[in-house]
């Protein structure tokens, strides 16, 4: 754990592995903190914070600035602690931390434009000023699928706002959390600005963070059950939260689309990170004329698709994280086909040339999908891609917003009347039209309903980390 600028062992000295779930192989071992741990570091935030809060942001940015020239220089290192630990092919980690770096270099510019308001009084003797102010320490939880730049994606707005924080990260990716906070070390942030707690069981970490009145902000990323579990407890002593939760997002195909196009965009969204992102397409609605077109460029695509160690050359699909994270890919693809739906490709795990040591599931098409499957409304975080042919382009909004999720929506279409209805009518927070990757530091990122609270990346994600205070000045 990094706590107060030094690394620690956890107060009671235990320690859990970390391991590659392509091969099972140990890689490390890292400390396993409790509440004492997530206490002190707590408490170093809460110091820091009175000398870091009072920073210029230009003083704030030179930390940021080096953190992110380290990150880059050390993006070949990071990604393979990537792929050991997470599993992504090694291109796709190295993407990650390119991405992961942006943030860091985003934020300490966007901090320069923290301008607060003055605002006409209706009397004349008045005058009123509106500042933004940091919230204070911070509590952060991120998830292992983007186990790095989660982190910078709360991180540097918060260090950037002038809050510290304090942030543990999912127990299947703790090195890779660790390597981040080596950059951290080298950047130089002052002790207590940014500290790490590993823990092999969230539960007293999150407790902790949550009951301490010093901690005036939880952002969360992760399932939306826990989500919604930490953010109750939060709720009750009025902690401000920000969520980044599950999604179930739709792909539409609309009939003037070019099915070809259509099929490799879906190929390259639905199976990056093998379909492991909040992201991901889980229902592929596709129009009757151009079906059938679209389903025999998918599924040429997607049984070309090789899986493996990230560290193979062409490689595409790697290992998902757990066995539990394996059975539900089977037991929904096994539902579906009891309920009526066609296997096109995939289907089962990989058991074959080694694959049988990890947690392998092959890249799986399933056609003819309807409503009363598990599927069609659980988030699948596999490498499946459940297609529905439709008729009715009416229907098809409808049948797309029919979810309590609201993270990200795909169109496919030429027509830009359609594009500009489905962008201002589907209810979710990110929209690709024509577009498999509506994602960057300078845009804003989030979801409604069941898929979170608050946005990331942007103006919009400054904010999160801002009080807004009012001056009234008699003069
Ligand atoms: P998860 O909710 O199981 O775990 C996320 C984090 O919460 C981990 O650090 C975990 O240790 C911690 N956690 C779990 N129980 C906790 C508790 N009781 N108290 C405190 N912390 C606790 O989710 P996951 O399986 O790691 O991640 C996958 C989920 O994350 C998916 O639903 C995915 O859609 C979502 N996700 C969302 C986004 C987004 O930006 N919206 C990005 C990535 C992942």
């Amino acid at each position: 754990m990094f706590i107060h600028g030094e690394w620690l062992s956890a107060d009671s000295g235990e320690v859990f592995q970390s391991t590659n779930p392509a091969t099972g192989k140990v890689l490390g071992q890292v400390a396993s903190g409790s509440r004492s741990d997530t206490r002190k570091a707590i408490d170093s935030a809460a110091e820091a914070f009175s000398v870091w809060s009072k920073l210029t942001v230009y003083e704030r940015a030179e930390f940021l600035y080096r953190a992110h020239s380290l990150m880059m220089a050390e993006q070949d290192s990071l990604a393979v602690v990537m792929t050991e630990e997470q599993g992504k092919p090694l291109a796709a980690s190295r993407n990650e931390v390119k991405y992961a770096a942006d943030f860091l270099l985003w934020f300490a510019e966007e901090a320069k434009r923290i301008y607060g308001r003055t605002i006409p009084s209706a009397r004349t003797d008045q005058r009123f000023f509106a500042i933004q102010q940091p919230v204070g320490v911070v509590g952060a939880i991120t998830p292992w699928n983007y186990p790095i730049s989660m982190i910078t994606r709360k991180v540097a707005p918060a260090l950037a706002a002038g809050c510290t924080i304090v942030l543990k990260p999912a127990e299947f990716t703790p090195l890779c959390a660790k390597a981040v906070f080596e950059i951290f070390a080298k950047a130089g942030f002052p002790p207590g600005v940014a500290n790490l707690v590993t823990a092999a069981d969230p539960e007293p970490v999150g407790a902790e963070l949550l009951s301490d009145s010093r901690v005036r902000k939880l952002t969360f990323t992760g399932s939306t059950e826990v989500g919604r579990m930490l953010s109750q407890e939060a709720g009750k002593r009025l902690k401000r939260v920000s969520l980044e939760l599950g999604g179930h997002a739709p792909f539409i195909v609309c009939p003037d689309a070019d099915p070809v196009h259509a099929a490799k965009g879906l190929t390259l969204v639905k199976f990056l990170n093998t379909g492991q992102a909040c992201i991901s397409p889980n229902r592929i609605f596709v129009h009757s004329d151009i079906a059938e077109p679209f389903l025999q460029e998918l599924t040429a695509r997607v049984k070309a698709l090789k899986a493996g160690s990230g560290f193979e050359p062409g490689v595409k699909i790697g290992p998902l994280v757990s066995k539990g994270e394996l059975e539900k890919n089977e037991n929904q693809v096994q539902d579906a086909v009891e309920k009526g739906a066609r296997l096109l490709a995939g289907g089962c795990r990989l058991m074959e040339d080694g694959l049988e040591n990890g947690y392998f599931f092959a890249p799986t098409i399933i056609r003819d999908v309807t409503p009363s499957m598990l599927i069609y409304r659980q988030e699948t975080f596999g490498p499946i891609a459940p297609v529905i042919i439709y008729d009715d382009s009416d229907d098809v909004l409808s049948m797309a917003n029919d979810t309590d999720y609201g993270l990200a929506a795909y169109v496919y279409t030429k027509e830009l009347k359609t594009a500009f209805r489905f962008f201002e009518n589907l209810n979710f927070g990110i929209i690709g039209i024509n577009d498999i990757n509506p994602t960057s530091a300078a845009a804003p990122f989030g979801g409604m309903k069941d898929s979170g609270l608050g946005r990331e990346g942007a103006t919009e994600g400054i904010l999160e980390y801002l009080e807004t205070k009012l001056g009234g000045f008699s003069v």
